[in-house]
């Protein structure tokens, strides 16, 4: 057995205890993406999913929407020991077909995150240079089935671009007007949304908030707080290869800011690919490319 495989049990055992010692009164943010066995950066497989849900609620983790999260951070109300909030970015429909019937089964719930340009496409998404296997995303249709069902629905921008590079007339289009879009078809206000590619700025805060989100999620890896900013909000990065015993590590840590010094050892010690394996940011798509003359 390597080293590397002996080496993390231990760490996640260490991170677990210390999650059982006291709580921080914090909430891990779970980032998914698509539930499939492509295996890409974005993938995780139905089954390790399903072994995933299965070890948060042997845990007794409460869920929660990111409007649960969001009253909780405006009201500064600690949130219960092993909170969760399960988020998917993107609207692929294998939310509706495999992760909702799952989340079912043990009363989570959770909320996507809505390309609203892309509802009802199919994802032609590159990963540096090489094609990622096409995904159906969700339908108008899924989306108000998936609200109905107790999932909360976000938005993430209407073509998924880089919110960084837009004039702020575009700016306020790709967050207003998704916005919009879902508030329209639901009924109801949407006031989460998720930064594209994880990318932003002081700029596109600024103007996530004028629009109204009361929370945004980057991709930035870390544990939200009481004290974390409503629009900057860390979450943690769930891939294929991310482990129940990882998992279940990581609903409490207490350790705070050696969070990020467990996370700087893994890219550095035992390599990126192993946990988390790659930031989701960095997968690229071709409408974006395509948009910006890139293709
Ligand atoms: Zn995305």
């Amino acid at each position: 057995m390597s080293l590397k495989r002996r080496l993390l049990p231990a760490i996640y055992r260490a991170i677990y205890l210390s999650g059982k010692v006291a709580h921080d009164g914090g909430i891990t943010i779970l980032s998914y993406h698509s539930l499939d066995d492509y295996n890409t950066p974005l993938s995780v497989s139905p089954r390790l999913f399903s072994t995933q849900m299965a070890a948060i609620a042997s845990e007794g983790c409460p869920t929660f929407t990111m409007g649960q999260v969001a009253q909780h951070l405006t009201a500064k109300v600690p949130f219960p020991p092993r909170a969760v909030a399960i988020t998917f970015d993107d609207g692929f429909a294998n939310l509706a077909t495999v992760g909702a019937p799952v989340m079912a089964r043990y009363g989570f719930t959770g909320t996507v995150y809505i390309i609203t340009g892309m509802v009802g496409r199919t994802t032609h998404w590159t990963d540096r240079g090489v094609a990622l296997p096409p995904v159906p995303l969700l339908s108008w249709r899924q989306i108000e089935e998936a609200q109905q069902s107790g999932i909360e629905i976000g938005a993430h921008s209407v073509t998924h671009g880089f919110l960084t590079q837009y004039t702020s007339s575009e700016l306020e289009h790709e967050l207003c007007h998704s916005k919009a879009q879902l508030e329209q078809l639901l009924g109801l206000p949407v006031s989460a949304f998720a930064y594209p590619q994880g990318d932003y700025n002081n700029s596109v805060v600024a103007a996530t908030r004028t629009a109204g989100y009361l929370t945004a999620a980057t991709v930035d890896q870390g544990r939200a707080h009481l004290r974390s900013h409503p629009l900057r909000l860390p979450r943690l990065l769930v891939s294929g290869n991310t482990s129940p015993a990882a998992l279940r590590a990581f609903t409490a840590p207490t350790i705070g800011p050696a969070y990020r010094l467990v996370n700087l050892a893994f890219r550095r010690l035992l390599g990126r690919k192993n946990w988390p394996r790659r930031s989701p940011g960095e997968v690229q798509s071709t409408d974006v490319l395509a948009e910006t003359g890139a293709l």
